[in-house]
């Protein structure tokens, strides 16, 4: 059995930056992923500056073959029923469009830890000095032995079910799938992510432009039907933005997504020698960008790990005090004063509201409402809109609500 001081679950962007840490302060480091490396990964690859100056500072420049065409993205733009645009550039400039399948790959290598793809994680003991995770590594079992063991295995987590088992039940999941089209003609800015706030389509739709198609995306509930869902989207574009697409190609896509934790602020952390970080932990940004706090998590936990080694000090611990910050820029997020008076987005929401000029603005306004109340009808709306109204009177950062 190989024996080294930390295991990471999954090859992607928290699990890299998380070996970052640990490589740079000389702790010997595996990192399992269940596929083939480079691996594909469903994501719209717009990068949040934030998260580019992470991949910049700690991984160096980005080689062109880790990025879609067009190869930035200056922003996003929202849409609304009442047809007023509202695009929003990011702080600073563009940020590179990633190809998940490159990208991912180039951060992991870049890490310096030692990498086993196709080995999937099935379960773990923890022993108090050490832990046990079994594996499957190209259909035979396989078994490590590590000091600390890092789950940043993404939405689905078996490390977040081996240890909390009923944790998939007490969050919201919502699905989401994406369709791919030939461009016929495409009047949206390709410089843009493009999201509509429009109740009768959905409460995740959005559109943009990848390598000479335009992928139209849908956010559903279980039970929904995709196809139509996907269809009565790509109707709408052609009728209210004059956008022509040719048929669907046939490489469609979906995924579950637990796009909750940091709107219910339910995030998990592990237990005993066993930290977990990036969306698995909960970590998710409003709209679905989740590369930049899974980057800074996932940083977060090989530092607690490294930390704690040096003083001698309970990891948890050690982890949720540095963890708290980041809980705190990802559940701002979904602040409505944070959104409405401050920036925590990285694109400037109140100027581009003020521009619109009052009648416009109030239009903008009312529309966001009524989106809004769309989340009245899942099982976790209430509770999703009770915690925004909340969360900037009394606060919604208490570790208390943490696992
Ligand atoms: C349709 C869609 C569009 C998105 N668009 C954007 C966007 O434009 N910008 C943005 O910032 N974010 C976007 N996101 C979110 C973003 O992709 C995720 O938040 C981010 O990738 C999370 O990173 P992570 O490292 O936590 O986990 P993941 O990227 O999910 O990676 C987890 C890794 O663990 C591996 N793994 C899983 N289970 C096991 C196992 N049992 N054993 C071993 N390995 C395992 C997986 O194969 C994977 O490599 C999008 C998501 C979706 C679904």
């Amino acid at each position: 059995m190989r024996s080294v001081d930390v295991v990471i679950v999954g090859a992607s962007l928290s699990g890299a930056a998380a070996a970052k840490r640990l490589v740079d302060a000389g702790l010997e480091t595996i990192v399992i992923e269940r596929k083939q490396l480079p691996r594909h990964k469903i994501c719209s690859g717009i990068l949040s500056p934030r998260g580019h100056r992470f991949l910049l500072e700690n991984f160096g420049p980005l080689p062109p073959e880790v990025l879609h065409e067009p190869t930035s993205c200056r922003g996003v733009t929202f849409h609304f029923p009442c047809m007023v645009p509202m695009p929003m550039d990011f702080f600073g400039g563009t940020t590179p469009h990633l190809h998940r399948k490159y990208s991912d790959h180039w951060a992991i290598q870049q890490s310096g830890a030692e990498i086993h793809d196709q080995t999937s994680f099935v379960g773990l003991q923890d022993n108090g000095d050490h832990v046990i995770v079994a594996a499957r590594s190209r259909g035979e079992p396989v078994e490590y032995r590590a000091r600390r063991v890092i789950g940043a295995d993404g939405p689905s987590s078996l490390v977040t079910r081996a240890l909390y088992p009923d944790y998939p039940q007490s969050i919201p999941w919502f699905f989401v799938g994406q369709k791919f089209h030939r461009i016929i003609e495409c009047p949206l800015d390709p410089q843009y992510f493009h999201f509509w706030f429009h109740p009768s389509l959905g409460h995740y739709t959005w559109s943009h432009a990848r390598d000479g198609r335009q992928i139209v995306g849908v956010g559903f509930k279980r039970g929904d039907n995709f196809a139509r869902k996907h269809r009565t989207v790509v109707d709408y574009l052609a009728d209210k933005h004059g956008v022509r697409l040719e048929p669907e190609d046939d490489d469609d896509e979906g995924c579950g997504e637990n796009f909750g934790p940091s709107l219910i602020n339910r995030y998990v952390f592990g237990k005993g020698n066993v930290l977990i970080t990036g969306q698995a932990a909960g970590f998710l940004n409003m709209i679905g960008e989740g590369m930049s706090c899974a980057l800074h998590a996932g940083a977060i936990s090989g530092e607690a790990v490294v930390e704690a080694g040096l003083r001698n000090r309970p990891v948890q611990d050690m982890y949720r005090r540095m963890i708290a910050s980041e809980v705190r820029r990802t559940s701002d997020q979904w602040n409505p004063l944070k959104v409405a008076f401050d920036r925590p987005h990285e694109a400037d929401f109140p100027a581009a509201l003020m521009a619109l000029g009052w009648r416009d603005g109030a239009k903008v306004m009312r529309d966001i409402w009524r989106f809004l109340a769309l989340y009245k009808e899942f099982k976790w709306g209430r509770q999703i809109l009770r915690a925004a109204l909340q969360r900037p009177l009394i606060g919604g950062y208490s570790m208390k609500r943490w696992l």
